[in-house]
């Protein structure tokens, strides 16, 4: 299996040593709201994420919902945002593809691509991906195993694209008190047999914004890669995750928390 470890090498001289988005001596913090709102809600979050030293933006524009009468994301008009907060900050946009239908134009404007936990199986993703000369993260299905997820990621490592992020987003269990289980087991088992670089995403998992920093912490202490955390400049008008979101002022605590682990795994936060 292209997955498999093979020695530490791999792991710095080919996944992501183009985009010098994650490496062995860094741990990287992708933050932004689950959804580009407006260019305002964008800009606000974005401004004060970057004043914190964020380099990856994340923002959802097309949105993977349950309900189809939920608001669906701010599409087309929302990448433009993010393009404008790329040209403003410098930061790197990491936007979520929901269906082939929006492939081209969502990863056109995105220099990492995301594929969301409910969009893990479909294949025409995976193999489109693999073609990209980009970074691919693609979500850990919540029913789904480690070796089921770590086929399907095979799927884009055979294209010849090596920039694949796993990312562990929580598992569906018998446990409803979160939203999903942070499965740190398989977080240790995925480190162990495979040799790509590994985040987690504390904030689907928990469901709850006052659950996300302590899972955060447990993540960067046992030695993933990064984070992915949701962070909104007023939470309490969030279109999308509400209830997940950190405001700023939680985040940046959060932040200073996590760079003191990770420096005592001997890595820098970037
Ligand atoms: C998201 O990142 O906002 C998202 C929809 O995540 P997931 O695919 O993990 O549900
Ligand atoms: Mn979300």
């Amino acid at each position: 299996m292209l997955y498999s470890k093979r020695d530490v090498d791999d792991f710095q001289n080919i996944a992501l040593s183009e985009s010098h988005i994650i490496s062995k001596s860094t741990f990287t913090m992708m933050a932004g709201p689950c959804a580009a709102e407006s260019r305002d809600q964008v800009f606000r979050t974005a401004d004060a994420l970057a004043e914190i030293g964020i380099k990856v933006f994340r923002a959802g524009c097309f949105k993977s919902r349950t309900d189809p009468y939920a608001w669906q994301g701010s599409q087309e008009e929302g990448l433009k945002w993010l393009d404008e907060v790329r040209q403003q900050y410098g930061m790197k946009i990491i936007s979520e593809i929901t269906s082939f239908t929006n492939y081209a134009v969502v990863a056109e404007c995105s220099d990492i691509i995301q594929i969301g936990a409910k969009a893990m199986y479909d294949h025409s993703l995976l193999i489109e991906s693999g073609k990209a000369k980009k970074p691919v993260l693609v979500k850990r299905g919540f029913g789904t195993t480690v070796t089921e997820y770590l086929r399907m990621i095979e799927y884009i490592l055979m294209q010849g694209n090596n920039d694949v992020i796993l990312c562990e987003r929580g598992i569906r269990t018998f446990e409803t008190s979160t939203r999903f289980t942070l499965d740190l087991c398989g977080a240790v088992v995925m480190q162990d047999v495979t040799r790509l670089p590994l985040i987690c995403d504390p904030s689907h998992a928990a469901g709850k914004a006052k659950y996300v920093s302590k899972l955060a912490m447990a993540a960067a202490a046992l030695g993933c890669d990064g984070l992915i955390i949701e962070v909104h400049h007023n939470p309490s008008e969030a279109l999308c995750d509400r209830d997940q979101a950190l405001t700023i002022v939680e985040y940046k605590e959060l932040h200073k928390r996590i760079s003191e682990i990770v420096e005592i795994n001997g890595r820098k936060i970037i």
